[in-house]
């Protein structure tokens, strides 16, 4: 894959895409070979590998057998109950057959939704390899949410079958899931008729009879069950995941099966520069896209050995992500800026008291990384820090630093270049021109998106289209909604989210070049700043920020002071807040991104909307508490 340079290696995926990928799908198993690389004929719609046959299942665990039955496949680890299981290939293969035969006997087929609402426990792993063994479309939702939110996507994915466990646990307190669920199922539209439960033995739960049924009883039934995988159309929905819900009510990505397994794999290999047979510790949740992917997907699809980690960054202590890749060799990790700047809140010494030598560089990717917060992380570890920027909808990374093609380096403040496939252009927000260099555009990607990427919103064609393809006119350009400018060199670096973007007296102000002027304040821990309407200058910046520990001495108002001329001398008066709130923790998603829109929402006075993904509600109700302030 390192013949050549990484410019005609991109430069092949663009012009000749149909060759490019047939040769990157020679690196799966096909059942049937394909017809058609990539059908063109539906704009903006695509399908890649059509007529091929495949299985994403068959290809993550059986296609391995033969090499690698007894190397590691599953470690789990958790810090939350203690345990820690190795789990081989030839493990992985028995368990995922004994799940497959015990969703069959409830019925499950290819095509049947099964919504799985677990822990970071094996068995989501086994669950969402059996769906797409079975042919039948995983819905995964992320443990942390409650009813409501669990509800809305029952209704949505309209599932079969769910597949839960009897509890959870966070930061050593154990959380019911079955309550959560036994409401979900109430408030909804559309219950599935079966529920699994996976007991953990950490609670007690209620047994509704005729719907509910324990994985245990069905596990003995099936212990010995031989379940071949289905063979599937190459676009045959593997799974529905939805957004985090940043910017408003989340949306159901669908994926297909061949593109994405052949788009994964090139992605570890030549992005991550993964191998098979390593160890790949990412910890992230299998409730999200980088869990999917990189926790589940793409490790297994190359044979390599992935990290399943139940427990937080700072439990036993803020070295357990280091001890845990220690102890098992990982040779690369994934997590998020929001972790690290977790970690960077204790004793940086943290980072290398462990023996690291296994471990070539860390990822990280899911918000903006703030220079200082990379800085840290890369000297503390004394390994390269490497950003990826992409979304739940592109499944892989769109812009990265290619790890199998050593000349691209990486350039901090840019995620990197863009990846084979992504026809990038930074385009004017009116009329859809493309921007010069340096200048500021909107991260547009052209038709058709690589494999991989999302097929359409799940049941809503028309939703799909309208939200990322009519930006401009002839809809064959795809809106990240993103703010981006590249430089001469290719390197892009994103400057906020489109609707992030504030004008206050006629000048145009990034949420994100004022938050990361404050944050490289001293006494500055976190910072959230929105625009609010103002009757005088149109818009005004009003910053939330979390001082650092340490700072209690120092009274709000010189903290206050102490900023608002920081700002000044680094972007101008123009940029200064012209309200800094003190707080002790702000809004966020599930996911740790802020919700900037419903911080905004409140200080104008407004519903803040859709809160199904809000983290902690304690945060978001300082809100109205500190703008009351005087
Ligand atoms: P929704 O679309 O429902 O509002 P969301 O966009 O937060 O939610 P995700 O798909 O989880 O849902 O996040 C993708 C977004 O995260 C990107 O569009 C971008 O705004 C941000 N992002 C991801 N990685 C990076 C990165 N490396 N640097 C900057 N921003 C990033
Ligand atoms: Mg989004």
């Amino acid at each position: 894959m390192a013949d050549g340079t990484y410019a005609d290696f991109y430069r092949r995926s663009i012009d000749a895409p149909e060759s490019f990928w047939a040769e990157q799908a020679q690196a799966i198993d096909w059942h049937r070979p394909w017809d058609t690389v990539l059908d063109r004929s539906h704009p903006p719609f695509s399908a890649w590998f059509v007529g091929g046959q495949t299985n994403l299942c068959h290809n993550a665990v059986d296609r391995h057998l033969a090499e690698r039955a007894d190397q590691a496949a599953l470690v789990y680890v958790s810090t939350e109950t203690g345990q820690e299981r190795t789990y081989s290939y030839a493990d992985l293969h028995r368990e995922v057959q004994i799940m497959a035969a015990s969703l069959q006997s409830l019925g499950v087929g290819r095509g049947d939704r099964v919504l799985i609402y677990m822990p970071m426990i094996p068995e989501a792993v086994f669950a969402m390899l059996s769906c797409v063994r079975l042919g039948a479309v995983h819905s995964v939702v992320f443990g942390g949410f409650a009813s409501v939110s669990l509800a809305a996507r029952i209704d949505d994915a309209r599932p079969k079958a769910i597949i839960s466990a009897d509890a959870g646990s966070r930061g050593g307190k154990v959380i019911p899931y079955k309550p959560l669920l036994d409401e979900a199922l109430r408030l909804s539209q559309h219950p599935p008729k079966q529920v699994v439960v996976v007991d953990r033995g950490l609670v007690g739960w209620a047994r509704e009879a005729l719907r509910d049924i324990s994985y245990a009883d069905l596990r003995a039934q099936h212990h010995d069950a031989e379940v071949p995988c289905v063979w599937v159309e190459s676009t045959h929905p593997s799974y529905i995941l939805y957004t985090s819900g940043t910017t408003g009510k989340p949306k159901g990505v669908q994926r297909d099966t061949g593109g994405y397994a052949v788009a994964l794999q090139l992605s570890m290999r030549a992005v991550f520069g993964g191998k098979a047979a390593e160890t790949f510790f990412c910890t992230s949740d299998i409730g999200w896209v980088v869990g999917h992917s990189y926790i589940v997907y793409a490790p297994l699809l190359c044979g390599m050995t992935t990290i399943l980690y139940e427990g937080t960054p700072l439990r036993p202590d803020a070295a357990v992500f280091w001890r845990v890749a220690e102890q098992y060799r990982a040779n690369l990790m994934f997590s998020a800026p929001t972790a690290m700047r977790v970690l960077k809140r204790h004793d940086p010494s943290l980072l290398h008291r462990h023996d690291l030598s296994s471990l070539r560089a860390i990822f990280l990717a899911g918000e903006p990384l703030d220079e200082p917060t990379g800085r840290w992380v890369a000297e503390s570890l004394g390994k390269p820090v490497i950003d990826n920027y992409w979304q739940t909808e592109t499944g892989w990374p769109i812009l990265a630093t290619p790890q199998a093609f050593p000349e691209v380096s990486s350039r901090m403040g840019s995620p990197g270049v863009a990846m084979p496939g992504y026809k990038v252009c930074l385009r004017n927000e009116t009329d859809g021109a493309p921007v010069g260099v340096g200048e500021k555009g909107v991260l547009a990607i052209d038709w058709p998106l690589p494999p991989g990427c999302l097929q359409t919103i799940w049941g809503d064609d028309t939703r799909y289209v309208n939200t990322y393809w009519s930006t401009y006119p002839n809809r064959q350009v795809y809106s990240t909604f993103d703010w981006g400018r590249q430089d001469a060199d290719g390197y892009i670096y994103i400057l906020g989210r489109t609707d992030d973007v504030i004008n206050v007296a006629g000048h145009r102000l990034g949420t994100r070049e004022i938050e990361e002027s404050i944050s490289a304040h001293p006494a500055v821990a976190e910072v959230a700043v929105v625009g609010v309407q103002d009757a005088l200058k149109g818009q005004s910046a009003w910053a939330f920020v979390v001082p650092r520990p340490g700072q209690e001495s120092v009274s709000e108002a010189s903290l206050q002071a102490a900023i608002a001329a920081h700002v000044d001398a680094q972007l101008g008066a123009v940029a200064r807040p012209q309200r800094i709130c003190l707080v002790t923790a702000l809004p966020k998603t599930r996911s740790g991104k802020m919700l900037r829109r419903a911080i905004q929402a409140i200080c104008e006075g407004r519903d803040p909307g859709d809160l199904t993904t809000l983290e902690d509600p304690l945060a978001l109700q300082q809100i109205p508490d500190a703008i009351a302030r005087p």
